[in-house]
Formats: C-alpha cells, structure tokens, sequence
C-alpha cells in the first residue's frame, strides 16, 4: 500500500474528481492507488526524470492501469493540455518548487479547481501562493511519518481576492483551526531550533538583524499558539 504521507495525499483529493494530473509522479504510486480504488478515474502522471518516468511506466504496466493512466515525460505543467485535467497532486518536492511548477504553468490550471500539494518543506511559499493567485485554502493536514513531518495544504480557486494574516501563512489557516498532535510536535520543533539559531546569528560580527526580527516574529507566534 501507499505510505501514510501518500495516503493523506489521496483522501485529500476530492470525490468528484474524474480526472487528474500527478506531476513529479515517480512511481507513479499515487495514481495507481487512486484509480484501483476509484474505478471510474483517469490519470496522468508526469516525471521530469528518465528514470522516474521509466519506473512510472512500468509500475503502471504491471498494475494493469495503461489504459487509465497516461504517463508523460516532461517538465511541470508543461505536459499537459488545456483542460485536461479538474485536479492536480504534486508531493514529495519543496514549497518552492511546487509554487515554481504551478507559476510557470498558470495557463493550464484555468479550469483545474483543486490542487493537493504536499511540500516537503517551506508550505508557506505555497500559501503565498495561494494569496498571490487568489486561490483559497480549503484543507490541510500535518503528518508524522517515520521521524519525519509533512505538511499538506490544498487549494481552490476563489472568485474574490484571497488575504491571509503573517501567522497563518506561516502556521496554516486550517491548521490553527484544527491543531492536531503532530502540529504540536513539528512546531515544538522549529520553535527550539529557532531560538539557537537566534542565539548564534546574535553573536555573528555583523547580526542580520532583518532575519533576526523575522525569527522572532515566528517565535512570538508559535508560542501563542502552540504553547
Ligand atoms: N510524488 C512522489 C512522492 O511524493 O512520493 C515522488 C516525490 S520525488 C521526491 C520528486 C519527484 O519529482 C522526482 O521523481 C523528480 O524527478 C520529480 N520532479 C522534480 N521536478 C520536477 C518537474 N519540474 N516536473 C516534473 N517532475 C519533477
């Protein structure tokens, strides 16, 4: 079966969905899993890679899904047309990565209404994103799995502009909503990472006061909401 980061990934994309693009697919594991349980979906995976798209190709032969699920080589959003596709999944990547992937490839989400993003790393350049295109935050998740914790964060298109505070781009909207064990667990984390590296970059010759002011900003507000 799929790993729990992946699974969280699946359930996150919504039921009416009939057609879906997973860009940066790898195994295309994703997808596969997707249209074994959901009989009446089609899929694309993308990989940018050779090899990934090769093991794509064949994971896709083996599970019998060649004729529901199209695997495509090439960069981002590059592979696919307009309207091909209601959903779009990209997991497993940096937050500016994902945003990168989504930016250079606006031209295709016109009619996409739901993008499940699952940045390994910086999440908040995807709710920046989410402000900047005026995409509204309906879901997310954070997960423990294996030592390591994951962010999810999902979008929709919002016919108004989007606005989000300093502290729920950083901490999540939907998260502050809805603070689960391992919310607690990752931001009890960052918060004493934090603090040394504030006790370091103070004894530097010439202190970055900016990023200095940025730290302690995200400390202020993960004490207020987590401690
Ligand atoms: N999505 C899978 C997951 O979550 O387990 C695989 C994640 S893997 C760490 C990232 C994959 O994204 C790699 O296979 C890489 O080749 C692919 N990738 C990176 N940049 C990409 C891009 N611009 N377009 C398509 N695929 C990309």
């Amino acid at each position: 079966g799929l790993s729990k980061r992946l699974n969280k990934v699946k359930d996150m994309i919504p039921h009416e969905v009939q057609t879906f693009a997973d860009i940066g697919s790898d195994h295309a594991y994703l997808p596969c899993q997707v249209c074994l349980e959901r009989p009446n979906v089609f899929a694309i995976a993308g990989e940018v890679n050779e090899g990934p798209y090769h093991a794509a190709v064949h994971q896709v032969e083996s599970a019998q899904l060649t004729e529901r699920i199209d695997v495509r080589l090439g960069d981002g959003l590059q592979i696919l047309e307009n309207r091909e596709v209601d959903c779009i999944t990209i997991a497993g990547m940096g937050g500016s990565l994902i945003t990168n992937i989504l930016k250079q490839g606006m031209h295709v989400l016109e009619g996409v209404k739901t993008l499940v993003l699952q940045p390994n790393i910086d999440a908040s350049s995807i709710r920046q994103f989410a402000i900047d295109y005026q995409y509204e935050i309906i879901n997310e998740d954070v997960i423990l799995e294996d030592g390591y914790i994951y962010e999810l964060v999902v979008l929709t298109p919002s016919d108004t502009s989007v606005d989000y505070t300093g502290k729920q781009i950083y901490l999540g909207p939907v998260m502050l909503q809805s603070k689960n064990k391992a919310f607690y667990q990752k931001w009890k984390q960052v918060y004493y990472k934090k603090k040394s590296i504030i006790e370091q970059m103070k004894q530097a010759k010439q202190p970055n006061e900016l990023k200095i002011k940025e730290f302690k900003q995200q400390i202020q507000w993960i004490e207020e909401e987590v401690f």
